[in-house]
């Protein structure tokens, strides 16, 4: 294998089953396989060079960012080589005058948005592995988060790309401007399509002005269906909420816990922040929290931007609390239509009593992004959780909803993508077949 890259320097070709071992992970307790090599490209030109060496010897490609997917996506295949892009790390430029910004893709989502922040810019998305995700990540899998309600996802913030394919062609899409109306949206294929289609080597985003004024509110209840049929009242009311999130009583102890942050005595919470450039904010705000009184919950407004701040870091702890409470995790990622989301959150609590399973929820309620997540300490719980997990795909199909709201196919939801897609899989088989002949892109992913 090393002559394979003989191109690059030896400290950038990883052979040693120790380093390997960190390449076969991801943030799932999906199978476990070794990669043949792990290359550290540092430039375009090295990618390209890495796309042609793997392709005239038949090897497949995974790319990875920082590997925290929970779907399965950048875990090798017997056999594949890794290409670990966290050396392409650079801001190349932002562009004030045009509200964008071109990066490589190997850059930190937060480091980003520190480095925007002092040109008054931000890029929304805010996924909760902010603090180490990287952007190439990110577009695979058009990430978002608990703002994805006011400001939408990855995708709405991609103008460019440079990506390399597997032919080791380098294809330009998109630009600087705002709009366009010219031909199919090439780019947005490939957002989303999880290292299947090609590797990213630049990402232009456009961005945002970054708002300097913030109002939030805890909302506490003590029954889940009431705090969804509240969150169901506030989207109605077109309130302008930036964040709304729900976590259940599991998930409060969890995270109180772990983080040692009381957030509230209530069972059931709801988390709400209203963000704007002037004193509005303060006026929505209060609206949020009537409409949240008025549905019975207990309501608290935070005071200053410390509290706030440590509101979002209990939100943001979340999985980690979780994961101390079991052996695996098994999260899921369904979206409803916001206006099915109390028939959702009832359906969560009949199947979890139905197979006599401990399902914690949280998610990003405002867009009717749920995370069930299966707390399982053995076998004999995970197998009936596989047949929990199936209803629950199906129930939120019918509900009108979607297996992944942000954390992608991968391997985990493969089996149920035809469930949702029907014709449609096939459409995007033969697009992966017309742009990777030789299936080298992230084999066995999505598909
Ligand atoms: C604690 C925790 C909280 C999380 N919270 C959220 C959340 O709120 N919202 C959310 O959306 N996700 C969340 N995630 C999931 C995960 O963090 C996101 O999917 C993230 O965007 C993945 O970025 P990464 O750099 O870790 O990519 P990786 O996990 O390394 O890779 C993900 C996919 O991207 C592909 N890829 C990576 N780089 C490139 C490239 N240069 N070119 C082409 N393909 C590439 C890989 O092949 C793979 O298919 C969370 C994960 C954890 C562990």
């Amino acid at each position: 294998m090393r002559d394979v890259f003989s191109f690059l320097p030896e400290e950038r070709v990883l052979l040693d089953r120790e380093d390997l071992l960190l390449y076969a992970y991801d943030a799932t307790p999906a199978d476990r396989r070794y990669p043949a090599a792990v290359v550290r490209p540092t430039s375009r030109e090295e990618v390209v060079e890495i796309v042609r060496a793997a392709s005239r010897r038949g090897l497949c490609l995974v790319a990875r960012g920082a590997g925290t997917s929970l779907s399965g996506a950048p875990l090798p295949r017997e056999g594949c080589v890794v290409v670990d892009f966290t050396l392409m790390n650079k801001i190349i430029e932002v562009d004030e005058a045009n509200a964008f910004v071109a990066a490589q893709p190997g850059v930190v989502y937060e480091e980003l948005n520190r480095v925007l922040a002092e040109h008054g810019l931000f890029f929304p998305p805010d996924p909760g592995s902010g603090s180490v995700c990287t952007l190439g990540g990110m577009v695979a899998m058009n990430s978002s988060g608990i703002r994805a309600v006011k400001y939408g996802t990855t995708r709405d913030y991609v103008a460019s790309l440079e990506v390399v394919l597997a032919s080791g062609e380098v294809l330009r899409l998109g630009g600087r401007y705002r709009k366009s109306a010219s031909g199919y949206d090439l780019k947005g294929l490939f957002v989303g399509s999880e290292g299947t289609l090609g590797l990213f080597t630049e990402i232009g985003l456009r961005l945002v002005p970054k708002p300097s004024h913030r109002a939030a509110m805890i909302a506490g209840f003590h029954d889940f269906n009431a705090a969804a049929e509240a969150i169901a009242r506030a989207m109605r009311a077109r309130t302008d909420v930036a964040v709304l999130e729900v976590m259940d009583s599991r998930v409060v102890k969890a995270v109180e816990g772990f983080s040692g942050i009381h957030l509230s005595s209530a069972e059931v919470l709801v988390l709400a922040e209203v963000e704007g450039f002037d004193e509005g904010v303060e006026g929505e705000m209060r609206r949020v929290a009537r409409i949240f009184r008025e549905a019975g919950a207990e309501v608290e407004l935070a005071h200053d931007e410390a509290e706030i701040a440590k509101l979002w870091k209990a939100r943001k702890a979340a999985l980690p609390a979780l994961a101390r409470l079991a052996e695996t995790l098994l999260l899921e990622d369904i979206t409803v239509p916001v206006a099915a989301l109390p028939e959702m959150m009832r359906r969560i609590g009949r199947i979890a009593e139905r197979h006599g399973l401990r399902i914690a929820t949280f998610g990003h309620a405002g867009d009717g992004n749920l995370h069930p997540t299966f707390l399982l300490n053995d076998e004999e719980e995970l197998e009936r959780a596989r047949a929990a997990v199936e209803e629950l795909f199906r129930e939120c199909l019918a509900l009108g909803g979607t297996l992944s709201g942000e954390h992608g196919i991968g391997v985990e939801k493969r089996p149920y993508f035809e469930l949702e897609h029907g014709k449609a899989a096939q459409i995007m088989r033969d697009i992966k077949r017309t742009l990777d002949p030789q299936g080298i892109m992230n084999p066995g992913k999505i598909f």
